[in-house]
């Protein structure tokens, strides 16, 4: 794996060709000389995303990764607030403060109520063009990946999609993310073009601690676009009744069945002490493929990211790709038949035995210990 401090491959992003030779260094440029233009770039940006009056709180864990970067680089964090007449953007900007921010930069347009791509990523280009920063993040959710990837084409510059951390390499942003399959970790650096863009997911970085005496100062800025500029329309918003049921990534306690369970009816097992301890239910990715529950349990690169207090891990052997997903939780409890599964190598605690009878066991310890009664799973 790659050191995050000492990248072992540092290539240029090929997706920064784009903004042409004049403005680059060019595609197969391997200069690290950031050309004179890109000098003035300056400051950590975070676009803060919120939808129906509510920010999303992986914007407030890149707040903090995005004060951590700027102290290294000895320069200013800003967030940026996109929205129309009715969305609160400075009481969000308030927030932001106290989670880190010296600025905001707010640009409020009635074709900016609701997400559209194109207004948006028109607002938030025009932004950076106008003030430059060295430095922009946003969340790997729906809206921060639909935004993000066309932000960086249209401005020419190098996005590393879901990151798994960020640090500073000299000047430069060197973001690690997951590769071959999550089989490695790679370090990518945006050596000639600017600003650097990463995205995160959530969970991935925690969330910073909140200072109440901070304050700071707001920028505004006009959209220039009118309704009918714009292709895609707004009708109405129809919430899926089936989607977000789930709220696996901020769930305190979770645990997780794996393959080892054998089947569907021993997962149910799972489901038992998860209702003792108020626990949520995760799974591997064989579990869900083997559809013993559903996809959007599934813990992992290719699933969700957790950070829970608590993480237990029945017939999990470990992967690397399971790993990502749950290796920052708190205390990690694994259960496996076979002590030289991967999962031992960094579970808090290992309990070497048959996952079919510990579950039951523990499930019945912790119902007698917390005075809760077992609901058998139908
Ligand atoms: C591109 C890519 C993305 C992926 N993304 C994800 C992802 O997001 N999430 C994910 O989970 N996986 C992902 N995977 C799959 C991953 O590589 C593993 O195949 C998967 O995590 C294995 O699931 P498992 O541990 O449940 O099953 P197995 O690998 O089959 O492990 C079962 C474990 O249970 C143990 N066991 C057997 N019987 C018992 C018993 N009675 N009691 C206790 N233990 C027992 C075994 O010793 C073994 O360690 C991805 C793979 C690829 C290639």
């Amino acid at each position: 794996m790659a050191e995050p401090d000492k990248p072992a491959n540092v290539p240029q992003m090929a997706a920064a060709a784009a903004a042409g030779a004049a403005k680059t260094a060019g595609r197969s440029g391997r200069s690290t000389e950031l050309p004179e233009h890109l000098k003035a770039y300056k400051g950590v940006w975070v676009f803060i995303e919120h939808d129906r009056g509510q920010v999303h709180t992986v914007s407030w864990e890149l707040m903090g990764e995005a004060r951590k970067l700027a102290d290294k680089l000895g320069v200013d964090v800003s967030g940026v607030l996109l929205g129309g007449p009715a969305d609160k953007l400075e009481d969000f900007a308030k927030e932001a403060y106290v989670y880190g921010a010296d600025h905001c930069y707010i640009m409020r347009d009635p074709v900016l109520q609701g997400y559209r791509n194109e207004p948006y990523t028109k607002g938030l280009t025009d932004l950076v063009n106008q003030h430059q920063p060295e430095i922009l993040l946003l969340g790997a959710t729906t809206m921060g990946r639909d935004l993000a990837g066309s932000v960086a084409t249209t401005l020419g510059t190098g996005l590393t999609a879901d990151c798994t951390e960020l640090n500073i390499d000299g000047r430069a942003l060197a973001a690690t993310r997951p590769t071959f399959g999550g089989s490695l970790l790679c370090t990518i650096m945006t050596l000639a073009y600017r600003p650097q863009m990463a995205t995160m997911r959530p969970r991935t970085a925690p969330m910073p601690a909140r200072d109440e005496r901070r304050t700071g100062d707001i920028v505004t800025m006009a959209l220039g676009m009118i309704e009918t500029d714009i292709v895609t329309k707004l009708l109405e918003f129809i919430p899926d009744a089936n989607r977000n049921t789930v709220n696996l990534a901020y769930a305190d306690i979770i645990v997780t069945g794996g393959k080892g369970l054998k089947n569907a009816d021993n997962f149910k097992l799972v489901w038992e002490l998860a209702k003792v301890l108020g626990a949520e239910v995760g799974a591997t990715r064989a579990v869900t493929q083997a559809g013993w529950c559903e996809a959007e349990r599934q813990v992992g690169q290719t699933g969700k990211t957790v950070r829970p207090k608590l993480y237990i891990a029945a017939g999990v052997s470990g992967a690397i790709q399971h790993r990502v997903g749950m290796e920052s939780s708190d205390i990690i409890v694994a259960i496996n038949t076979d002590a030289n599964a991967p999962i031992f190598d960094f579970a808090h605690h290992g309990i070497v035995g048959n996952a079919l009878q510990v579950l039951p066991a523990l499930t019945q310890a912790f119902a007698t210990r917390l005075g809760k009664q077992i609901r058998k799973v139908a």
